[in-house]
């Protein structure tokens, strides 16, 4: 029996491996394999500006494992999603739009929208939003 920190790291890189996928743009975007202005990053969840931003403020945060989207099996994903919306918050009042306000989004499947299928919350801000969204 291999020793319990080598099983461990040997644990950890499957994975870092299973929890990747191939084609994803934003795994891509993780693994660094993809330019990105990466505004924060954990142990959990990367935050990066969007490429076509759709308000003066327009950033991502998402898990770094590839959930597809929030029609995935996310038992045992309460304290993941909740950390995403908790840096979500945080990078909203570095960026200066708490006061004003913001929007958060996580578009799911094609008619809402979804067109990356890792999940993603959208955070826009910096001009007046209207009700409904389009
Ligand atoms: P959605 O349509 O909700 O799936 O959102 C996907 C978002 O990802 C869109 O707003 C895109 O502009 C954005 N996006 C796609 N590729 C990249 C990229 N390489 N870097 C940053 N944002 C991206
Ligand atoms: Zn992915």
């Amino acid at each position: 029996m291999l020793p319990f920190a080598v099983r461990k790291f040997l644990y950890k890189g499957c994975q870092r491996v299973v929890t990747r996928m191939v084609g994803c743009v934003f795994c891509r975007i993780i693994a660094r394999q993809a330019k990105a202005t990466i505004l924060y990053e954990d142990d959990q969840c990367v935050a990066f500006e969007d490429v076509h931003p759709q308000a003066p403020v327009h950033f991502l945060v998402i898990p770094r494992k590839h959930i597809t989207s929030l029609n995935a099996g996310l038992s045992g994903e309460e304290l993941l999603l909740g950390h995403l919306l908790q840096v979500a918050s945080r990078l909203a009042k570095e960026k200066g739009i708490d006061g004003t306000g913001f929007r958060a989004v996580i578009n799911t499947n094609a008619e809402a929208g979804q067109t990356v299928f890792h999940l993603h919350v959208h955070i826009l801000g910096g001009r007046i939003m209207r009700w409904p969204p389009g």
